[in-house]
């Protein structure tokens, strides 16, 4: 009897509770949110502050909320030139991995997937994070070869990863045809199952939000335009809404990290070009796995709208242009629709692109530069968003300490000169 009206007692307080959000949803929309309470501040720029850091990403508001988390640091900007996570961050296909070979890659990758595993917790907002699981597919005999050697070195740092059979394949994804005569043949994958998706932009508005709370100030459309350098070391940071001075500035402006770099005099080694995506219209659940083609350079992944998510190559040449070439998705789709039959019936709703900065061995820099007090991470290339918490995470250690971890060491820029590339072009072919 108790149990009963307990059970009807909750019932109604539930039922009550949707009743008042409504209401106050009802509210706040013919009051055209004029009592909304705001994610974070809009503050007015101050003529100093200790630490500013260029770009309001996923990494730059990680690496500033970490700053003012675990290391204490007080009177920081994030300054972007247009809206926060307006860049990459909002423009990626969202695939999560740390499956990648090197021993260097392994440990910046797992310490971010770690990172993601309690994210939604540590900021208090729900970031979608989903282990639905990353399959490669091999298409080759050679492809399949290299790829068991890949798992065996993955496996060797403790993270997980498994060979799998046309067949297992099949059992896990249906609707791929695994048919020995298509243009781009079944022969294998593998697969990391902590590996998979998350909300981008919950995650720019998550470390956003935290990163506010902390008394982090986030400026919003406020271009940099140079820097203030002084015998060597930084001084400030020129914008176009003034000048303000700074003791250490942090850069994480994806896709202009070379553009930033020449403003400080000094030269990266990275190439900028642009990286294209698109979105079917919704429908049932189909696939619930990411897919992933190194040969046919595609990822196809289905959002929680129903979407298809699907990625296609880098263009060939380098641009500024947030729009890739038709060829490139043409060309993936062509494949993409003899793998997965039943996609010929999508139609897309929108595509889009975003700049990549990619370094030689399509590894990162999270670095010092010639210029004291300067610190540049960037080179993530076409796959960055899956790093987000770990790079926040180490470089704001960086910029605290002024000398990189163990983790974030072997990305300086010192192995440009010292020839200790980290060659993940090589080991993955591809690098979503
Ligand atoms: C189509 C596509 C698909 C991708 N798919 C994946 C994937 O599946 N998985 C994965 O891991 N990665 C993927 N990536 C890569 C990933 O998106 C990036 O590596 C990552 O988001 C970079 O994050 P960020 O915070 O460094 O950069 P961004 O989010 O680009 O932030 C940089 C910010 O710097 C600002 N900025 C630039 N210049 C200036 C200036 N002068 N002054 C002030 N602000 C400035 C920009 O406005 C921008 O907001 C993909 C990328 C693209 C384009």
């Amino acid at each position: 009897m108790i149990e009963k009206r307990e059970k009807a007692k909750s019932r109604t307080s539930t039922h009550k509770e949707n009743k008042y959000s409504l209401f106050s949803l009802a509210k706040n929309a013919v009051s055209k949110h004029k009592n909304w309470s705001q994610a974070w501040r809009s503050p007015e720029l101050k003529p100093e502050y200790d630490i500013v850091v260029i770009g309001a990403g996923g990494h730059g508001l990680a690496t500033a909320y970490y700053l003012a988390k675990e290391h204490g640091s007080k009177n920081i900007a994030v300054i972007d030139k247009g809206w926060l996570g307006g860049g990459n961050t909002g423009r990626n296909t969202t695939i999560i991995r740390s499956n990648y070979m090197w021993d260097e890659s392994a440990g910046i990758y797992e310490h971010s997937l770690k990172l993601w595993e309690t994210l939604s917790h540590e900021l208090n907002f729900n970031t979608m994070f989903s282990q639905r699981g990353v399959l490669t597919l091999a298409h080759t005999e050679h492809e399949l070869k290299e790829m068991t050697r890949r798992v065996e070195a993955i496996r060797l740092n403790g993270i997980d990863s498994e060979v799998l059979s046309p067949r297992a394949i099949k059992q896990i994804v249906p609707i791929i045809d695994i048919n020995p005569q298509l243009r781009y043949p079944v022969m294998g994958g593998f697969i990391q199952r902590r590996g998979g998706t998350a909300r981008h932009d919950a995650v720019a508005w998550g470390y956003a939000r935290a990163a506010d709370q902390l008394g982090v100030d986030i400026i919003q459309n406020c271009e940099v335009t140079g820097f203030n350098i002084k015998k060597g070391a930084i001084t400030g940071v020129k914008t176009v809404k003034g000048e303000i001075k700074a003791n250490k500035v942090g850069c994480v402006v994806a896709g202009h990290a070379g553009v930033v770099a020449e403003m400080a005099g000094f030269r990266l080694p990275i190439d900028s070009r642009p990286l294209q995506a698109l979105v079917s219209e919704p429908i049932k659940p189909i696939l619930d796995t990411v897919i992933m083609s190194n040969s046919v350079h595609m990822y196809v992944s289905q959002s929680d709208k129903g979407e298809l998510v699907l990625g296609a190559g880098a263009d060939s040449y380098n641009s500024y242009s947030q729009r890739g070439s038709l060829n490139i998705i043409e060309g993936m789709l062509a494949a993409a629709v003899e793998l997965f039959p039943v996609f010929s019936r999508l139609r897309m709703l929108r595509s889009w692109g975003g700049i990549v900065d990619t370094c030689p061995d399509a590894s990162p820099i999270i670095s010092k530069t010639p210029v004291k007090n300067l610190y540049f991470n960037c080179g993530w290339g076409t796959g960055g968003f899956k790093a987000t918490p770990g790079s926040g995470h180490v470089f704001a250690d960086l910029i605290a300490k002024d000398e990189p971890n163990s983790i974030a060491a072997p990305f300086s820029l010192d192995r440009f000169v010292g020839g200790y590339l980290i060659d993940e072009h090589g080991a993955a072919g591809v690098a979503h």
